[in-house]
């Protein structure tokens, strides 16, 4: 049995890996699906079943409509970012490929490249400055180098918090004949997203983080007429007769049973921030600048990414001159039981753009329901570490 007293002290900054607590009514979808919609979707003609179907159509809508996406078959269900980058990478790069990618990426791009690398695809990384912002000219030149497949780019770094342009960045690659593939981890939900008019032509976000749903399922939006080989193929869709994996979407990228408590989380979770994002936004910018200009002020410690007026995400990652990531971390939970990730966040490649690749960050991941309070307490406890 849980502790009730346990959870309730922690002071939860800690958004940038996972967001926590979830709104109510994600926990309320997901209960009800597993108590009221317990059929397996899309298989079955009984009433549970097609109850599980209902909510994913709903889901699905829902989604799209919160990201600005009108086809909402444009919308594939996947069990979180890292699988819907992996199936855009892999399902659209081939050996002889060229392709550009930020300084700044996390593994769940670089990991899947190197493995694209090994099978003969090119794989250049256009260098951003040290607070990993890239330059749309730089990328500009690299296509002209050489014809180019695919550009990769985060929309904002899980470490520095730099927001990238990739809006501009998609104009820049389409010009040359090149998808944009982006990485949304750190976008979806912080950022108000309209996806079709970012115009990027794959773009995965994780369900659990700024989007406020529940761990396991993410969503991967793939532009009208861009279509990656499925990764996986099995059950589901129509025409069961069939050896070949169905072409239509979503079906074809969703093969086997789906994370149905999951999705319909995650698509209650989408109402919520119809309803709420701007407000969270807000708060979320305020919070992060506030908690940015207030760890400035403590000698010794160094704080990533753009400066407090450049609009970011809300991740404020710190290193200090004499004491570790890990020991502030460490101590930040025991003695006040302040949730934060040190390390080097599974982006080794953003650490060594700012010059960190060694020792790693402390990172402060400030999101929905973090209070000025929590902020304060965060400064006050890091200060007394320190000290
Ligand atoms: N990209 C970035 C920038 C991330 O921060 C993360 C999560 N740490 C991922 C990809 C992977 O997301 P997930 O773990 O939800 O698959």
């Amino acid at each position: 049995m849980r502790e009730p007293h346990a959870v309730k002290r922690i002071t939860y900054l800690d958004h940038a890996a996972t967001s926590w607590p979830k709104p109510q009514p994600v926990i309320d979808a997901v209960v009800m699906a597993l108590t009221e919609a317990g059929g397996n979707p899309g298989r079955s003609a009984h009433t549970l079943a097609l109850a599980a179907s209902r909510l994913i159509l709903e889901a699905r809508t829902d989604v799209a409509a919160l990201l600005g996406v009108q086809d909402s078959r444009n919308i594939a269900f996947v069990p979180g970012c890292t699988a819907g980058l992996n199936l855009a990478l892999k399902g659209l790069l081939r050996p002889g490929d060229r392709v550009l990618v930020g300084s700044t990426e996390h593994n769940a791009v670089a990991r899947p490249l190197h493995a694209l690398a090994a099978t003969g695809v090119r794989v250049d990384v256009v260098q951003g400055d040290d607070a990993g912002r890239i330059d749309p000219d730089d990328v500009e030149r690299a296509l002209a180098e050489a014809p180019t497949r695919a550009v990769i780019c985060q929309h904002a770094s899980n470490v520095l918090g730099t927001i990238q342009p990739v809006g501009d960045l998609a104009d820049i690659a389409h010009e040359a004949g090149a998808y944009l593939i982006v990485d949304g981890a750190q976008g979806a939900g912080h950022l108000k997203l309209d996806l079709t008019a970012l115009g990027a032509d794959a773009y995965a976000a994780s369900g659990h983080k700024g989007m406020l749903g529940p761990q396991g399922v993410g969503v991967l939006y793939l532009a009208s007429g861009v279509h990656p080989t499925e990764l996986t193929q099995g059950g589901g869709g129509s025409n069961a007769g069939d050896p070949v994996q169905t072409d239509s979407r979503p079906d074809r990228y969703e093969a086997g049973t789906p994370n149905t408590p999951g999705i319909a989380g995650l698509g209650a979770a989408a109402r919520f921030l119809a309803a709420n994002g701007d407000a969270i936004r807000a708060e979320e910018r305020r919070l992060t600048r506030l908690l940015y200009e207030q760890l400035l002020e403590i000698r010794g410690l160094r704080v990533l990414g753009p400066p407090p007026a450049e609009e970011r995400v809300p991740v404020v990652s710190i290193v200090h001159d004499r004491v570790d990531a890990d020991r502030i971390a460490f101590e930040l939970d025991s003695r006040f039981g302040i949730a934060v990730r040190a390390g080097l966040h599974c982006a080794p490649w953003a650490h060594t753009t700012a010059g960190t690749a060694g020792r790693g960050a402390l990172r402060f991941g400030i999101g929905y329901g973090v209070t000025e309070s929590d902020i304060e307490l965060a400064v006050r406890a890091t200060r007394e570490v320190l000290a």
